[in-house]
């Protein structure tokens, strides 16, 4: 019997580690093959890619992401493959009866919960010729979960050496959450169960050799236990330089002053942290129950983006109960400054099994039907509130998360303060000229931002457009500037070697590799520049800068700079 387990992942250096616990679970029974695709690829890639392995049974693992797509290509298959037996898993069918395949004659067996002792026996069954009985549907289509994770079998035996390049490998040091947020699915299950550290360890060794650079650990609050957390970032630290970079899912109001002084001495990069702040409203958090820590956890991501060696992201949702549009930009603006090198504004999804499902309608929540089930307004938010939202997520994706304008916003929040009402404003803006209805390059985006300053803000344009300069040569390591951002139409290169020329000595104390470097060979690593700030802040760097294009920051990705002191 021929078994092929199908992942269908949101983007193509995403992995799906489920169906190599449950390959590793019932390799032994029967012939299991995995196969994982994009949402991107044409149904019809999929469907042929299935096909052509002529499987006996088709498992595959459903998200938000790929339901509606499982739900064609099942149809599909049963017309292709008669006989093939179809058992859908994951999140996605757990809940509600197996959610959006509910009663599809197309779907044989629905599996509720982790799967990894549901699989085999079922699979067991079909191999005998038999169908489980009444009872034995019962336990596979109600949610369960694995009491002893140490029972498992590692699915990391099939992760081979340089086997993930350019992918993110996934890796779980617990499951379940100590939490009950009740947007959120892993709520439901019942705390938190985890494996032993022999085995974590274990798995980072294998995923470090699997030529990913970057790994994630997909449990849920990774800092819910002090001890653990130290002894895998202990470990981490131990694996050296050339180790991928390592990701956690936090709670900042858990971190203490032990962790944060762990933390400190990370080495640049290695470590990125991700942190849900969702709302800073006493009474939205309670209506969700998520724990009321807010002023601790801000104050530890502060301290946290303080270090500089750690890239952090923080999210907002937007859409939960009590929270009005105006409750939502106070939200913002406190996490907005923090200065987090990625900040997310997210929008309420109300899952399938999430307690929220239930208490939709008393909080007037309405959201759309189909995957992923986003709020389109409450009794606190409407549907056009919702929408200018959206544009000022467009602009925040555009303008702060791709890290190109990272001085420029510290600028402009120095200025003007209230970040959210700078980002309404832009965001009409953006509307307007149809900037948000199609994909604009990096290097217009200087050009939108500099001509949206001049004519909004003309006070600041000196400064603003200084710091465009500085953010265009961090972050596009491109010596030839567009014209708008050349300073005393200077930009010609043997002007600019002069003035390495003229800095030579000091570059060799920066940056001392430059010592064995032709002036010709120095021109395409470093840029030097002058930058005169009218309103001097510490965030403003005036004086001769040094942008060494040849090293590039691990934690924001931006080429190092160095002052050169005054002209
Ligand atoms: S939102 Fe995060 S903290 Fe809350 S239950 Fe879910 S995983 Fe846990």
């Amino acid at each position: 019997m021929k078994v092929l387990l199908v992942a269908i992942n949101s983007q193509f250096v995403h992995t799906n580690p489920a169906i190599l616990y449950l390959k590793a679970a019932c390799s032994d029974i029967c012939d299991v093959q995995t196969a994982e695709f994009t949402i991107n690829e044409p149904i019809n890639h999929i469907y042929s890619g299935i096909v052509s392995e002529k499987p006996d049974v088709v498992g595959f693992s459903c998200y938000i992401w790929n339901i509606e797509l499982v739900y064609k290509l099942c149809e599909d298959l049963k017309k292709a493959l008669p006989n093939v037996i179809i058992v859908t898993g994951g999140p996605e069918v757990s809940f509600e009866n197996g959610g959006l395949l509910a009663g599809n004659k197309n779907v044989d067996y629905v599996i509720s919960g982790e799967g990894e002792e549901k699989l085999p026996f079922l699979l067991k069954l079909l191999k005998n010729g038999e169908k489980p009985n009444k009872e034995e549907m019962r336990w596979l289509s109600s949610y369960s979960e694995i009491s002893n994770l140490d029972k498992l079998r590692s699915p990391y035996v099939f992760v081979k050496k340089d086997s993930l390049k350019n992918r993110i490998a996934y890796i779980e040091a617990s499951r379940g959450c100590p939490f009950r947020c009740s947007y959120c699915i892993s709520s439901v299950t019942g705390g938190v169960r985890f494996f032993t550290l022999e085995k974590v360890f274990e798995a980072i060794d294998i995923l470090a050799e699997s030529g990913s650079r970057v790994i994630k650990f997909v449990d849920r609050t990774f800092n819910c236990n002090e001890k653990r957390a130290l002894a895998i970032w202990e470990y981490i630290l131990k694996k050296g330089n050339n180790s991928p970079v390592f990701h956690f899912e936090i709670d900042p109001g858990l971190l203490n002053d032990t962790m944060l002084d762990f933390l400190k001495k990370m080495p640049e990069g290695l470590v990125q942290m991700e942190a849900g702040i969702q709302s800073v409203h006493e009474k939205t958090l309670h209506a969700v129950q998520r724990p009321d820590n807010v002023g601790k956890a801000l104050e530890n991501l502060r301290k946290l983006i303080s270090f500089g060696n750690i890239h952090v992201h923080a999210d907002l949702i937007a859409g939960l109960p009590y929270e009005t549009y105006e409750d939502f930009s106070h939200s913002f603006n406190r996490v907005y400054a923090l200065f987090a090198h990625h900040f997310q504004l997210g929008f309420l999804k109300v899952l399938r099994g999430s307690r929220i499902s239930h208490e939709a309608e008393p909080y007037g929540i309405v959201y759309r039907s189909y995957p992923p089930y986003e709020i389109i307004c409450s009794r606190w938010i409407s549907p056009a509130e919702i929408l200018r939202l959206k544009d000022i997520e467009a602009c925040l994706e555009l303008f702060y998360n791709s890290g190109r304008f990272m001085l420029t916003m510290k600028v402009l929040y120095d200025s003007l303060g209230e970040p959210f009402s700078f980002y309404e404003k832009l965001s009409s803006h953006m509307r307007r000229e149809g900037y948000l209805d199609r994909p604009v390059k990096a290097l217009d985006l200087y050009m939108i931002m500099h001509d949206y300053i001049m004519r909004e803000y003309p006070f600041m344009v000196h400064d603003i457009t200084e710091s465009l300069r500085y953010d265009y040569l961090s972050s596009m390591k491109n010596p030839t500037l567009p014209q708008f951002l050349i300073k005393n139409g200077k930009a010609l290169k043997r002007e600019k070697q002069m003035l390495i020329s003229k800095y030579r000595d000091k570059l060799y104390i920066v940056l001392p590799r430059l010592k064995r470097k032709s002036l010709e060979e120095i021109w395409h690593e470093v840029y030097i520049d002058e930058f005169r700030f009218e309103n001097s802040s510490k965030s403003r760097p005036n004086g001769m800068i040094a942008f060494d294009f040849g090293d590039v920051s691990p934690v924001t990705g931006l080429a190092k700079s160095y002052p050169l002191g005054d002209v």
